[in-house]
């Protein structure tokens, strides 16, 4: 149980984070839920963590590009729960282009949101973590944290960076209570996946059809993709006394893709 605890999650307010967000609840963390979106249904969410699991739950509007609106996202989170004992680095965009192309904003985007972000939310956690001898860092990588894609240039190197962190990080916190993994799922259905499958099409001339089953799925060789459900169920194992000696891991769960 988490029960007195405080999960900070990025990007929860869709996929992978949503989900994230109501599993740490469900188990009785307090909650800084963070990303973009439209207000209503952000404080439909806030209100429906507490409605639903009989948690605290507030908002941070922090955007992942700017590092002193991070470090009041954590410091938040400790202004109204004491602490922050959870971080969850998940906010994430992608943008499909050949290299050449790639637009030169939509690289300094990535590398911000998806990578530099969890550097930013790592320092300010860290301190407090250390002191009180207890926390759990854990930073959504990908499948493309271990191999590449083509046109993915900005995202393919961001998230081997964060796979780099992520061990730093471990190696840094080893003997403090502090763990810090990262999770690489493959292709789970989100609204990010949803919405490259256009820019896809055109980047490959492929159909719709074609995209879904020849590009997405062809590299999963289980041929379904992965639930939000079931890679918040592996960070919420991350959180239990049962995972304190998995530490600076990148665990898997993409269908088999990377086995290939
Ligand atoms: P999503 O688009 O459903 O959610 C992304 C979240 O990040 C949203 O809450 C969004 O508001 C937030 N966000 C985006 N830009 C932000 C900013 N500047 N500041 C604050 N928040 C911001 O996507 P998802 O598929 O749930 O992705 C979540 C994470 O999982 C990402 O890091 C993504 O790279 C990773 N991932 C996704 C898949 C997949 O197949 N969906 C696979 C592997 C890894």
């Amino acid at each position: 149980t988490l029960t007195g605890k405080t999960a900070v999650v990025t990007g929860s307010t869709s996929g992978i984070g949503l989900a994230y967000a109501r599993a740490l609840a469900g188990a009785g963390a307090n909650l800084v839920i963070n990303g973009m979106g439209d207000a209503d249904d952000i404080e439909r969410e806030r209100a429906g963590l507490e409605r639903d699991f009989g948690v605290t739950a507030v908002y941070s509007p922090a955007d992942m590009l700017k590092p002193a609106e991070i470090a009041e996202m954590v410091a938040l989170g400790e202004r109204t729960f004491g602490a922050v004992d959870i971080l969850v680095n998940n906010a994430g965009i992608q943008f499909v282009s050949p290299v050449e192309d790639f637009p030169v904003e939509k690289w300094d985007a990535i590398i911000a949101i998806n990578l530099s972000s969890a550097f930013h939310g790592i320092r300010a956690v860290v301190p407090g973590m250390k002191k009180r001898g207890w926390g759990r860092i854990i930073n959504t990588a990908s499948a493309h944290s271990l191999v590449a894609s083509p046109f993915k240039s900005a995202y393919v190197a961001a998230k081997h960076g964060i796979a780099g962190l992520t061990k730093t990080v471990a190696l840094e916190l080893a003997t403090s209570g502090v763990t810090c993994n990262c999770i690489s799922p493959g292709y789970v259905w989100t609204p990010l996946v949803e919405r490259q499958i256009p820019d896809t099409m055109k980047a490959r001339n492929l159909s719709k059809e074609q995209v879904i089953n020849d590009v997405l799925l062809h590299a999963q060789p289980t041929k379904q993709f992965v639930t939000v459900e079931q890679v918040a169920e592996l960070a919420l194992f991350l959180c239990s006394d049962a995972a304190s000696q998995i530490t600076g891991a990148n665990l898997s769960m993409d269908g088999g893709w990377t086995a290939a």
